[in-house]
């Protein structure tokens, strides 16, 4: 069954919503899912929730929220780390995308300070990355002691020659709706891929595939992004949820 690795149950959108759509995991082949902090606000609700109904979460903040990142927020992340439900630290990253985000510097200094977190906290990373893979490796390279408990790219939407210079830190890849999207163009992605590497997500609500593109997503709605790579690969749907289900725990060590 299907892990959704990357699932924002704790956007506003969702919050609600989220016994719902967990109960109705099973009937959409999915065995459960990963929900992802973006601040600290949204991590603590996320683990909330991933408490509650038996699942995953990841905690940090997003490149928008690097601000916030201070002593004291730090060693709250810590002190959350610690909880069972708790797989990783993320989504961190950087985010060049829009001029009103925190200036390069001081992106690049809170995620730094993220990625020293995960080590003392022994957990991997998922990263955000837009218009920045450039820095992000530069980062990856400078911080490189402390990436000892592996480096997700989520939502991964660079080229196939990036994912050769990304290899270099062993980095997992997760595919989201972008890919099935009619002008995606993504195939030379999906195969350069390593097949232990691979991994699926939703980030929910946002980036609905194809035909629902432009919709609230749903974790339900990661069977047509399976689909898709089950198509590029020549695979079933059946054999690419295994393979990621596999992979999504190999990194996420804290997964049952
Ligand atoms: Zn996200």
């Amino acid at each position: 069954m299907i892990i959704d690795s990357h699932a924002h149950l704790n956007d506003e959108r969702l919050f609600d919503k989220a016994g719902e759509i967990i109960a109705g995991f099973a009937a959409n082949n999915i065995e459960s899912c990963v929900i992802a902090g973006f601040s600290y606000k949204s991590s603590v609700l996320g683990v909330e929730l991933a408490e509650r109904y038996n699942q995953y979460a990841l905690i940090g903040s997003h490149p928008e929220e690097m601000n916030e990142i201070n002593d004291v927020i730090l060693d709250k992340y810590l002190n959350l780390s610690k909880k069972g439900c708790v797989v990783g630290i993320g989504e961190i990253g950087l985010d060049y995308h829009y001029e009103d985000n925190p200036p390069r510097e001081k992106q690049i200094e809170a995620f730094e300070r993220q990625i020293v977190l995960a080590d003392e906290a022994k957990l991997p990373i998922a990263l955000h990355v837009r218009d920045a893979y450039g820095d992000c490796l530069d980062v990856l390279e400078n911080m490189h002691r402390y990436l000892n408990n592996g480096v997700l790219m989520h939502c991964y939407s660079s080229s196939k020659e990036m994912i050769e210079r990304f290899n270099k830190f062993d980095c997992y890849y997760a595919l989201g709706g972008a890919i099935t999207f009619k002008n995606a163009k993504k195939e030379d992605v999906i195969k350069a891929i390593p097949k232990d590497r691979l991994m699926v997500e939703t980030d929910c609500p946002y980036l609905a595939p194809h035909p629902h593109r432009g919709e609230t997503n749903e974790p339900k709605f990661i069977n047509l992004t399976v689909d898709k790579i089950a198509e590029v690969l020549n695979m079933s749907r059946d054999e690419v949820s295994e393979i990621t289900n596999v992979n999504t725990k190999r990194l996420f060590k804290k997964i049952r």
